[in-house]
């Protein structure tokens, strides 16, 4: 797809704390939008309902919808068993690649998780060379790796380009799980004990800013040239130098 086409957007898990605000910031500069998601939440949005894991439903939503970029967020959240996270995230991540292939999408932009190298350890200032952890933290950080893994391994393929993103902590209007615990841990006054030495420091990201990132990240997935539109090389195009 050339750089002046406007894409046409579906963003699953758009229902959640950061699809939603993707969506809005879609919808302010005058964007095509839908949703697919398992929960509801609009009223003014083409929403599909579906689940990511159903590679027919992700398909028919694409058929649809005409979407030429589609924004991933759907993830279950932390706190559940293991196979929730497995199923979700890697074999769904799995099917929105198949569907997205099989229809012939243009962009997929996946909301991956800085989680994905964290062992416990502390990482300061880290980038994206860091290796996984041997030991992957937890089920939800190994599945968001996998996922990935998934989504980077399939740019360039079947005219498909890719990219993925590790936002930090997210914080902003909306939130249901971050605030809501530290509120309920100040609640029932279980502030009177501290973990570590108190110097740990920990990133948090405005989900306003997460989700542009991800709408600037789909603007920039564009071959870099014809000639590399089917090659396995990364195609995010440089930014001009001035
Ligand atoms: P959220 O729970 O608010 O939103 C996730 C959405 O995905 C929900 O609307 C949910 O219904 C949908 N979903 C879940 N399973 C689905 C399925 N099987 N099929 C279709 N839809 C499904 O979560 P969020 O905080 O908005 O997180 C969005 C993304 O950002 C996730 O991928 C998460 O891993 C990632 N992330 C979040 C944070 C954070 O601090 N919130 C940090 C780093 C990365």
């Amino acid at each position: 797809m050339s750089a002046s086409k406007k894409d046409i957007y579906i963003v699953i898990g758009g229902s959640g704390f950061l699809g939603k605000h993707i969506v809005q910031g879609l919808l302010d500069r005058g964007d095509s939008v839908s949703v697919f998601d398992i929960v509801q939440r609009y009223h003014d949005v083409p929403f599909y309902s579906g689940d990511i894991t159903e590679e027919g439903s992700v398909a028919q939503a694409l058929q649809k919808s005409g979407a030429t970029c589609i924004i991933h967020t759907a993830s279950p959240p932390h706190g559940l068993d293991a196979a929730i996270y497995w199923k979700v995230n890697v074999e769904g991540t799995k099917a929105i690649v198949a569907a997205a292939q099989s229809i012939g999408v243009a962009k997929l932009v996946y909301t991956s998780s800085c989680g994905v190298i964290f062992n416990g350890e502390d990482h300061t200032d880290v980038d994206e060379r860091m290796p996984y952890p041997a030991v992957p933290m937890d089920a939800y950080n190994e599945s968001k790796a996998k996922a990935e893994t998934i989504v980077l391994e399939a740019n360039g393929k079947q005219g498909l380009l890719t990219v993925a993103l590790r936002p930090s902590g997210i914080f902003g209007p909306g939130d249901r799980q971050v605030m809501h615990g530290i509120h309920q841990v100040y609640e029932r006054n279980q502030t009177h004990f501290q973990i570590g030495d108190n110097q740990n420091l920990f990133d948090w990201t405005y989900v306003g800013n997460v989700a542009y990132a991800h709408i600037l990240a789909a603007d920039k997935l564009v071959p870099s040239s014809t000639d590399d539109w089917q090659s396995d090389t990364p195609t995010l195009k440089e930014e001009e130098q001035d």
